[in-house]
């Protein structure tokens, strides 16, 4: 791995990348075929099949393993395809201690999968509670999310890792709200980090994408394995199209990031409807410190909350350039009303513990011009 040189190079450059044998091509070619033909009996160019490897893809993984400083990176179709394969790795009678805030797909695929396929599940909030006092002798893995999906809930990695280790469990980190830009679980002791490629490493909301990344050859092959068997891998195309997100991976956040913070002091001091705002950017933030103690900075998603459900719809019918729908980490600034959409189907007694109400409202802020966003949110909010 291009380990010498630093993180905004990586997202552009891999030091062993060749492209002599590419006729010096700037952008990495798209390689749209589904198999190669062998150059002789018991032959092979290193690509027999596209489900197993593709170069295009290959190439972003070695791209994305770079950035996390992992011995492997997986490319998948989706987060969530790559989230089912690393649960493919338990096997019934297993227990895993999940995070009671995550992202609404995860809880889903565990409690209507998973579960059904006899891996156990316990919820807690890894922010407050000790994963310690959960364990069973049959817990295998702890699956966090820092900071939490809308919450903002901060979790000690290294912590979380040293406890898991210590018991004979494994540490899963979804560290697709922070990208790899902004934190590398894997340095701080996980054993996997799963991303949703459809996040922040594309940054368009244009592909959908996912990543496992591992930092130890057992997991890398047993991953691989199912992999292959499976078959959720990412196309060579919009294997290209990550790619070509990344290279921008760092000025993107870096602007986003900037545009969060000022929204952020912009709404807690706005008089009106908004009662809260969670941002780990905030002082105010219970995580605040210890954000900064294991990441490069705080991100671009920030939580608010407004007096009424009359508040909630005023706000979504009234932005202009800000728009009311599902996703994040892209350029523009996307409003998520998360108990109609990402959690939806999470059931509302969790949807209570976490501090989810019908005035939760929560924002993937992107690169426009922050004078627009406060604009734009300023009238809506009215
Ligand atoms: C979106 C998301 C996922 C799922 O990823 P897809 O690419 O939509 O399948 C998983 N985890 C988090 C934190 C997400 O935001």
């Amino acid at each position: 791995m291009n380990k010498e040189l630093e993180v905004e190079s990586r997202c552009i450059h891999l030091s062993e990348d060749d492209k002599q044998s590419r006729y010096g091509s700037i952008s990495f070619p798209i390689y749209q075929t589904a198999t190669f033909a062998h150059p002789g009996l018991g032959q092979s160019t290193g690509y027999d099949y596209s489900r197993v490897q593709n170069p295009t893809r290959e190439h972003l993984e070695k791209v994305v393993a770079s950035l996390e400083n992992g011995i492997d990176a997986i490319a998948f179709s989706t987060g969530m395809a790559a989230i089912t394969t690393v649960l493919d790795l338990f096997k019934p009678g297993d227990h895993i201690i999940a995070d009671r805030d995550l992202y609404g797909g995860t809880t889903r695929l565990f409690n209507s999968i998973c579960e059904k396929n006899l891996i156990e599940f316990t919820y807690i909030d890894f922010s407050t509670d000790n994963p310690a006092d959960y364990l069973k002798s049959n817990t295998k893995a702890f699956f966090i999310e820092t900071p939490t999906n809308p919450m903002m809930n901060i979790t000690d990695i290294r912590w979380c890792a040293d406890v898991a280790h210590e018991n004979g469990a494994i540490l899963i980190v979804d560290n697709t709200f922070m990208s790899p830009y902004l934190q590398n679980p894997l340095d701080l002791g996980a054993d996997i980090v799963v991303h949703s490629g459809t996040k922040y490493l594309s940054g368009h909301n244009d592909t959908l994408a996912g990543f496992a990344i591992v930092k130890d050859e057992k997991l890398s092959e047993d991953l691989r394995y199912i992999y292959k068997t499976s078959g959720a891998n990412l196309s060579p195309f919009d294997s290209w199209l990550v790619l070509r997100g990344i290279q921008t991976l760092a000025v993107r956040m870096d602007r986003a990031q900037e545009n969060a913070l000022e929204l952020a002091k912009w709404l807690e001091n706005r008089k009106g409807p908004v009662v809260r705002v969670v941002y780990p950017g905030l002082e105010s933030h219970p995580g605040h410190e210890l954000q900064l103690k294991q990441a490069r900075g705080y991100g671009a998603m920030l939580t608010f909350e407004v007096d009424s459900y009359e508040s909630v719809k005023h706000i979504l019918e009234n932005t202009r350039i800000i728009q009311y729908a599902e996703s994040l980490g892209g350029t523009e600034t996307l409003l998520t009303y998360p108990l109609t959409q990402t959690h939806a189907d999470v059931d509302p007694k969790e949807l209570e513990k976490n501090g989810i109400t019908k005035g939760t409202l929560r924002m993937s802020v992107g690169i426009e011009n922050i004078k627009d966003l406060i604009a734009d949110l300023d009238q809506a909010i009215g």
